[in-house]
């Protein structure tokens, strides 16, 4: 009958829907559906009715501050921090007054996280001062995002304030990135020893990618027990090395969100999209990233003032797809402040 879905597409998605995990030969046939068919919404279907459930109607806000703009000299091709993007071309911290402010308004406008987010040189030591002074002047969970790092250092961002750690294997980490994938996946097993969240996103996926490398990417975030996984596609900042890919788009990163979001089955608290959009929260995402401060995704210093979206306009998305952002967050022991989280 016409309106059947092919039998190996409807087996995928009952047993998914069911919880039970999916191999990666399975996310690549749900990787590989056409847009506009009955398969490819089913799939969002599935993946969204999950989420629905698993999330309780909540949307997620964790709000991203790019603490600092520096010519970055890892030169990583997807960035636009970097020496050779030609863009910024002194460092800059943004003071203490605004990253306060900044936390401040998060916190009053229903933020559930603070994503402290830093270059390559950034100094350490100072990531961990920023932490403390923004832990003494907001209740809200803050999560580094920064360079690799070792124990004594995860234990030091725990004493700082720090309950999670933002940390990805990038899409062609080694090749576009001078980083070697063994280190970074180091920082995750250093993350789960130390009792520091962990907090991932399939990411920056172009054209370029194969289905397979990005699948792996959504298994290793269900392997190694990621509070939230999800999707970012790259933002071809003008003049990146990468235009000559081009970009995806929010469609093909939906239907992304979707697989990934059915990989990673009843591990996660959340599944994110990046950038914000408003089709991914029918399939599967519950969590956007607002922003300000720097952005490798920006030619603007402070991308508050450029691509970076507001609270207030991830607030709306959700509202308007049916998720509610006022409820508590999943992805933080309740309440937040009473003890140290752990990775589930
Ligand atoms: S992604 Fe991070 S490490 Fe890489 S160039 Fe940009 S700021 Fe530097």
């Amino acid at each position: 009958m016409g309106w059947m879905l092919k039998p190996v597409v409807a087996d995928i998605l009952k047993r998914a829907g069911e919880l039970r995990r999916i191999s990666r030969g399975e996310a690549l046939i749900l990787m590989r559906l056409e847009l506009h068919t009955k398969e490819a919404y089913a799939l969002m279907e599935a993946a969204n009715t999950l989420s629905r459930i698993q999330f309780a109607k909540k949307g997620e806000l964790h709000f991203h501050i790019g603490l600092n703009v520096e010519p970055c000299p890892m030169d990583c091709q997807f960035c636009s921090l970097t020496r050779k993007a030609g863009i910024f071309h002194h460092s800059l911290e943004f003071p203490e007054e605004r990253l306060v402010r900044w936390a401040r308004q998060g916190e009053a406008e229903g933020a559930d996280a603070l994503n402290l987010m830093t270059t390559g040189g950034f100094p350490f030591e100072r990531l961990l001062e920023v932490g403390k002074l923004l832990k003494r002047k907001v209740r809200v969970p803050l999560v580094a995002n920064t360079r690799d790092i070792n124990h004594k250092e995860g234990e030091q961002l725990l004493e700082a304030g720090f309950v999670g750690f933002y940390h990805a294997v990038r899409l062609g980490e080694g090749k576009v990135t001078p980083f070697n994938p063994e280190r970074r996946m180091r920082t995750i097993g250093v993350l789960r020893d130390v009792g520091l969240l962990w907090m991932n996103c399939v990411e920056p996926v172009g054209p370029e990618h194969t289905p397979e490398e990005i699948v792996d990417l959504m298994l290793l975030a269900r392997e190694y027990g990621a509070t939230y996984s999800g999707v970012m596609r790259r933002i071809n900042f003008p003049g990146s090395p990468m235009e000559c890919f081009g970009m995806i788009s929010e469609l093909e990163m939906a239907r992304m969100v979707a697989v990934s979001r059915l990989v990673m089955g009843d591990v996660p608290k959340a599944h994110c999209t990046h950038e914000p959009n408003a089709v991914s929260l029918i399939t599967g995402a519950n969590l956007l990233f607002p922003e300000v401060g720097s952005s490798p995704r920006d030619g603007e210093a402070d991308t508050g003032v450029g691509r970076g979206r507001s609270l207030a306009h991830c607030s709306r998305l959700f509202k308007e797809m049916g998720w509610n952002p006022a409820l508590p967050s999943n992805c933080f022991e309740k309440p937040f402040g009473t003890g140290r989280s752990s990775v589930s």
